[in-house]
C-alpha cells in the first residue's frame, strides 16, 4: 500500500543515520514539509532499499525536542533563557578565552561527532586547530571506530577501509567478527543476501551471541568474549603450518614476517581452543576454508573494536588477509563496517587526531603545509595529538580541563560508567552543547545551547563505509532559528582576532574546494581532487581516491600491492595475547554484552522520537538464557536489577537461547541503562572503551 502523503517534490539526500550511506529521496508536500522517504533505485549502495530508520526519517525534522533557539543559563543551572545568536556565541567565546587565559590553551576541550557534514568537520578542525588552539579535540568515533583506524594505520600505514560492498559479489568466503549485520547494517546484509542468491559461498560469523546474523551463517563460532586475538592468531598459525599462506604476496608486499610467524607459532589450535572456546578442529576447518578460497574477505564491527584488544584484533584480521593475499582484489579485503553516517568524514577531515586529509601533527612538513594554506603560524600547532575523548573526561575530573564544547554527541548516555561521567560534568566551569535536539541528555550540563540544523536542512557530504563520498541537498529551511553547523563554526571563529583574519566560507561547495586543493598530490591516498558536489550528486556517490582527471572513483585500495609505509609494504603485526579483561567470578558471574537493535540509532536522540521505531523497540531489556533464569528463579518479562562494579540498572528480562548460560545482552541505546554498568577499560592504542566485556550479577528487584 502506498499512502498518498501529498508529496509534491522528491529531494535527494544521503541517509543521516548509519555508515551504510543509502541514497534516499525525501518527499516534501506543497508547504515544503518533509512527509516521507524512499530509496533511490539507481544508487550503487542501496539500489532502492531502505531500512526502518531510513523509511521513517521524515519524522525527525520537526520532532519534539528540536532546538529552535539558542539558549543560555547561569552557573546554578536555573531555567534556560532563550537568547539571540550573538549573545550565545559571545558568551561561549568569552568563556573559552577567559578559561584559556587563566589555565592555559589546553584547558578547554572539544568533542564532536560522526553526524555532521564533512565540510563542517573540516571547518571545525580549522577553528579548533588554527584559532582556538586547544590540542584536546576528539570525535565520538573513539567510542566506535578508533580501533579500526588504529589497526589500519598499524597494518597498512594509513587509515581507510580498502574494500567495497561489491566485494560480496566476488568473494568465495566471508568471515565476520562481532558484527550483527542484519540489525546494525541491514542494507549491507541485503546486499550480501543478494550476492548469495546468485552464488553460494560460506559465511562464518564469530560472535559470543547467537545474533540474527549468526543464525543466518553457515558456521557460527560462539567465542569467549574478549578472545578474538587468540582465534585470529590461531587461524594464522594453521595457515602457516599447513603451507596455505601466499608466500609470493608476503615476500612482495609485507614486512615483519619473521616476528609475526614466531608469535603465531605459540597459538596452536589445541591451546587456543582452551582460551577462545572454539574447538580445535573447527579452528583448523575455518583456517583451511579461508586460505583455500579463491578470494576471502573479513568484515567486523564493534565486537572487535570495543575491546581492550581492539586495535590488535583489527591487525589480526589484516594479518589474516595479508598472509592469504586477500587485500585489494575483488572479493578479498579487510572491511570495517563503521557506525555513523559520517564517521569516515571525521576520520578524514576533522583534524581530531591531527590535521586535515590524514595529516599528522607529528609531521613538520604537514604542519607547515596546513599553516601556509590557512594563514596560521605552523608553530601554533601542537607537535603531537592531544587527549582522546575517553581521556578528556578523566582530565576534567582532575581539573586539567575546565571547559567543554560538545558537538552533536551525547556522552551522558554513550560513555561508559555514566555515574562517573555525571560527576565529571558537574566539575566543568563552562559547557556548551551544540545539537539539533535540545533535550539531548548532555544538555542538562550546558551553560549555553546552540541549535544546529539537521542533516537534510543543509548541503554537504558524508563518506560511507566503502569510502563513498555522497551528498545531501537541503530539503527544507532550518527549523526555527537553528543554523547549519558550518555557520556556527564560522561565526565562532570571527570572535577571535586570528579567526577574523582567516577565511571561513559559509558555502559548503567553497569548503569542498579547499579540501580538494589540500587532497592533491601523488603521495596522497585520500585524494578527492577529481570530485565536485555536482559530480557526486550526478553519480550518487563516488569512492575516494578520485584524482583530478580521473573519470571514476576507486573501488579498492592497495590493488597494486603498494601500501602507505615508506617502504611501500604492509606490516604483519606480531601480537601477544594478554588477558586484561574483567572476567566472571563468584561476585559477578555473568558476562554482559551490549549491541544494537535495528529500530534505534545510537542514543535515540532521533529514533526515540519516531513512532514506529519506538513502537517496535520501546524499552531497554536484557536477553538471558532460560536455564540460568530457572536456576535464579527469574521469569520471562519480569524485571531484575543488574549490578556491576560501577553501578546498577533495572531491566526487563527476555528469555532466549541466543545468549550463553553465563551471559546477558542489553541494547546500548537507552539512557541510564547499560552504561551505568559498563567497563571503562581502554584499548592502549585506540583508547576505545571495552564496552563489550564486563561482568555483572543479577538480583531480584526487591533485593537490595
Ligand atoms: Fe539509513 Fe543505514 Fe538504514 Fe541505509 S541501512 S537506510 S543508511 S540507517
Amino acid at each position: 500500500v502506498i499512502r498518498d502523503k501529498g508529496v509534491t517534490e522528491w529531494k535527494y539526500a544521503t541517509c543521516g543515520y548509519c555508515s551504510v550511506g543509502c541514497s534516499i529521496e525525501i518527499g516534501v508536500n506543497k508547504e515544503g514539509t518533509p512527509v516521507t522517504t524512499r530509496g533511490v533505485g539507481g544508487a550503487d549502495v542501496n539500489r532502492g532499499k531502505l531500512c526502518i530508520k531510513g523509511l521513517t526519517e521524515a519524522q525527525i525534522f520537526q520532532a519534539a525536542g528540536r532546538g529552535a533557539e539558542p539558549k543560555i543559563r547561569n552557573k546554578t543551572f536555573e531555567d534556560w533563557q532563550i537568547t539571540d545568536w550573538d549573545t550565545a556565541l559571545d558568551k561561549t567565546a568569552a568563556e573559552f578565552k577567559r578559561i584559556q587565559e587563566k589555565y592555559g590553551r589546553d584547558s578547554v576541550a572539544v568533542i564532536s561527532t560522526g553526524q555532521i557534514m564533512t565540510e563542517e568537520f573540516y571547518t571545525l578542525g580549522k577553528l579548533v586547530r588554527g584559532v582556538i588552539g586547544t590540542n584536546n579535540y576528539d570525535g565520538n568515533t573513539t567510542l566506535c571506530m578508533a580501533s579500526a583506524v588504529s589497526g589500519y594505520k598499524r597494518s597498512f600505514g594509513s587509515d581507510g577501509p580498502p574494500g567495497c560492498y561489491e566485494d560480496f559479489e566476488h568473494t568465495d568466503c566471508l568471515l565476520a567478527f562481532g558484527s550483527n549485520l542484519c540489525e546494525q547494517h541491514p542494507i549491507i546484509y541485503w546486499r550480501l543476501k543478494e550476492a548469495l542468491e546468485k552464488r553460494k559461498f560460506p559465511v562464518i560469523v564469530v560472535d559470543p551471541r547467537v545474533t540474527m546474523f549468526a543464525q543466518f551463517a553457515d558456521i557460527h563460532l560462539p567465542i569467549t568474549p574478549g578472545t578474538d586475538l587468540v582465534l585470529l592468531n590461531s587461524l594464522a598459525h594453521v595457515i602457516l603450518k599447513e603451507g596455505l599462506a601466499d608466500q609470493e604476496y608476503i615476500e612482495r608486499c609485507c614486512s615483519g614476517y619473521e616476528d609475526f610467524a614466531a608469535e603465531v607459532e605459540k597459538f596452536d589450535p589445541t591451546s587456543a581452543a582452551k582460551i577462545c572456546g572454539i574447538d580445535e578442529d573447527t579452528i583448523r576447518h575455518v583456517a583451511r576454508l579461508y586460505a583455500k578460497a579463491g578470494a576471502a574477505m573479513s568484515i567486523w564491527t564493534m565486537g572487535i573494536n570495543q575491546s581492550t584488544h581492539g586495535s590488535d584484533g583489527v591487525c589480526g584480521i589484516n594479518n589474516l588477509n595479508l598472509i592469504t593475499g586477500n587485500i585489494g582484489k575483488p572479493g578479498g579485503t579487510s572491511l570495517s563496517i563503521t557506525g555513523q553516517c559520517n564517521a569516515m568524514g571525521t576520520r578524514e577531515w576533522s583534524s581530531c587526531s591531527g590535521l586535515p586529509g590524514y595529516r599528522a601533527l607529528e609531521n613538520a612538513e604537514h604542519r607547515e603545509e596546513i599553516g601556509k594554506f590557512w594563514g596560521v603560524d605552523p608553530e601554533f600547532f601542537p607537535k603531537k595529538r592531544g587527549l582522546f575523548q575517553t581521556d578528556i573526561f578523566p582530565a576534567i575530573e582532575t581539573g586539567q580541563i575546565k571547559a567543554l564544547w560538545v558537538v552533536a554527541t551525547n556522552p551522558m548516555t554513550s560513555m561508559p560508567n555514566s555515574a562517573r561521567i555525571r560527576k565529571t560534568m558537574e566539575k566543568l566551569e563552562f559547557c556548551v552543547v551544540q545539537d539539533s535536539y535540545e533535550d539531548v541528555e548532555t544538555a542538562q550540563y550546558a551553560h549555553v545551547y546552540l541549535p544546529g540544523s539537521v542533516w537534510a536542512e543543509k548541503k554537504g557530504c558524508f563518506t560511507n563505509t566503502e569510502r563513498r563520498v555522497n551528498i545531501t541537498t537541503p530539503v527544507m529551511a532550518p527549523y526555527g532559528n537553528s543554523k547549519p553547523d558550518v555557520w556556527i563554526f564560522s561565526q565562532m571563529a570571527k570572535r577571535w582576532e586570528q579567526g577574523a583574519k582567516m577565511s571561513f566560507p559559509l558555502d559548503t561547495a567553497d569548503v569542498f574546494d579547499e579540501m580538494k586543493q589540500l587532497s592533491k598530490g601523488d603521495h596522497r591516498i585520500l585524494d578527492i581532487s577529481g570530485m565536485s558536489h555536482e559530480l557526486i550528486e550526478q553519480k550518487r556517490g563516488i569512492q575516494w581516491p578520485m584524482r583530478e582527471g580521473d573519470s571514476e572513483g576507486t573501488q579498492r585500495l592497495y590493488a597494486d600491492g603498494k601500501f602507505c609505509y615508506p617502504d611501500g609494504k604492509a606490516k604483519l603485526m606480531a601480537m601477544p595475547w594478554v588477558d586484561n579483561n574483567e572476567v566472571p567470578d563468584e561476585d559477578y558471574p555473568f558476562w554482559m554484552n551490549s549491541g544494537r537493535v535495528v529500530e534505534h540509532f545510537h542514543t535515540r536522540t532521533k529514533t526515540g522520537k519516531v513512532g514506529n521505531c519506538n513502537k517496535f523497540s520501546p524499552t531497554p531489556y536484557m536477553e538471558m538464557n532460560p536455564d540460568a533464569a530457572e536456576e535464579l528463579g527469574i521469569k520471562h518479562m519480569s524485571y531484575v536489577r543488574l549490578v556491576s562494579r560501577r553501578g546498577d540498572a533495572v531491566v526487563m528480562v527476555q528469555l532466549t537461547h541466543r545468549v550463553a548460560f553465563n551471559a546477558v545482552f542489553i541494547p546500548f541505546h537507552f539512557h541510564d541503562c547499560v552504561n551505568r554498568l559498563s567497563l571503562g577499560l581502554l584499548d592502549p592504542y585506540s583508547r576505545q572503551p571495552a564496552f563489550k566485556q564486563c561482568t555483572v550479577r543479577i538480583e531480584h528487584v526487591d533485593q537490595k
